[in-house]
């Protein structure tokens, strides 16, 4: 699951983090994976772009007909036990890839890696002191730049606020409101301070914007929990470090393409990439360990199966994919995003498919679930291919207090759950692909 326009605390705010320091981390559990009912990552795969003409006949060959949560489980495993955090951009996601492209290939698929590019917006801005340091965000607008100076607290940051004190070669400390923000800066760089520190007014982290105004120094904006240190740090005269450093940057992720015959009416789907902050065992390890095990025992012709990448920054993968591919006449895509942790299923997504997926469901006896919607600032990859006009639904477990957190390792996936939803997907791509 992805959240977009939450205010910036918690989960958004990491975000905006370039995730540097899990880049190591994928290769930490490498052949340290206990015998399984499903294999460990096979070494790196060379993949390549393959044109759709060069598909062979779909195969044919009858696939096992149950599917078995254990192999869910035993791919969930690798997935955020052995691989663990999934970063878009980062060496745990390509890994990931290569193991979903691998078990796809074993269970009769053809697999193309398709790779796509993304704006991955970063802020590693920061006010360093002589014994730490604290996160800052930079107000949009603020050059890339780093001062040093004495803090010297600036009241609202208005005029008058400046002509009765000296600030030149000092960082300017102001309190958020009344003046906009980039008057705050333009004042606080007029009267010859190196940079300008915003303190909230309310709980958590603001990223502020210092709108049409143009300014030199570096603008940050901090936590009011952190109001008393600066505060300190200006009576005792001591010296402090404001970086400034955002921007965005082309990073290259991959989406994972399973195909039978050169046909795709209808697809299966899940994101493999993680949060910075864990390693995303409900969200969304679970949901392709299901698709997997989904796509093992409903091998059909037409049925095809995308791992998206890079679904944590916004759905970029599943963005991608209905650009590069043509949408039209599609018949569905079924989404599983967060299904090990059954606190409310819910389908989500396109009304007419919700019926029908329910309707699927309630036949069997499945009433457990519902038509659900994801909040305002959430969202998922059956959104993408709404968009392209795709009749598209995710299956959702309901909402997990440990999503976007490091707790959501293994443990924080139920057997029971996996064994519903997998009984739930089932039903429906049968009854899916079945009715025409
Ligand atoms: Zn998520």
């Amino acid at each position: 699951m992805t959240m977009r326009s939450r205010p910036v605390r918690g989960v958004v705010m990491s975000r905006y983090l370039f995730p540097a320091t899990t880049l190591m981390v994928a290769f930490l559990f490498a052949g340290c994976s206990e015998q399984e009912a499903v294999p460990q990552a096979a070494a790196a795969v060379a993949e390549t772009t393959v044109a759709s003409s060069t598909f062979p006949a779909p195969n044919t060959a009858v696939p096992p007909s149950k599917a078995d949560p254990d192999r869910v489980l035993a791919h969930l495993k690798v997935l955020a036990g052995d691989i663990g955090t999934r970063v878009a951009g980062t060496d745990g996601e390509r890994r990931a890839a290569e193991y979903i492209a691998t078990t796809l290939r074993a269970a009769g698929y053809t697999v193309v890696m398709e790779p796509f590019t993304f704006d991955l917006r970063y802020d590693l801005s920061a006010i360093r002191f002589t014994d730490g340091s604290l996160k800052a965000l930079a107000l949009t607008g603020s050059p890339e730049a780093e001062a040093r100076g004495t803090p010297v607290m600036a009241g609202m940051g208005r005029p008058e606020d400046f002509s009765l004190r000296d600030v030149r070669g000092k960082v300017v400390v102001v309190d958020r409101g009344v003046v906009p923000f980039g008057q705050k800066a333009a004042n606080a760089q007029g009267a010859g301070a190196v940079a300008l520190i915003v303190v909230n007014n309310e709980d958590g982290a603001f990223r502020g914007t210092l709108g049409d105004v143009k300014v030199s120094i570096p603008a940050v904006g901090v936590e009011r929990a952190e109001r008393a240190r600066l505060v300190d740090l200006a009576q005792a005269g001591g010296t402090l470090i404001v970086a400034a450093a955002a921007g965005s940057k082309q990073t290259p992720s991959q989406n994972v393409v399973g195909r039978n015959g050169e046909k795709c009416e209808a697809y299966l789907g899940a994101h493999f990439d993680s949060v910075p902050e864990g390693p995303g065992a409900n969200d969304n390890a679970s949901g392709i360990a299901m698709i997997l095990e989904l796509a093992r025992t409903n091998r059909r012709p037409g049925l095809c199966v995308i791992a998206f990448g890079a679904e944590e920054y916004g759905l970029w993968g599943s963005q991608a994919f209905v650009k590069q591919h043509p949408m039209a006449g599609v018949r569905f895509l079924l989404n599983f995003d967060m299904v090990g942790k059954i606190t409310d299923a819910q389908i989500v997504g396109e009304p007419a498919l919700q019926e029908k997926v329910l309707g699927l469901l309630k036949q069997a006896g499945k009433t457990g679930f519902r038509a659900g919607q994801f909040p305002p600032f959430a969202s998922s990859d059956h959104a993408s291919f709404v968009s392209a006009g795709v009749p598209a639904v995710t299956f959702h477990s309901g909402d997990d207090p440990l999503i976007h957190d490091p707790r959501d390792s293994t443990a924080n996936v139920e057997r029971a759950s996996i064994e519903t939803m997998l009984a739930a997907g089932d039903l429906a791509i049968d009854g899916l692909m079945t009715a025409r």
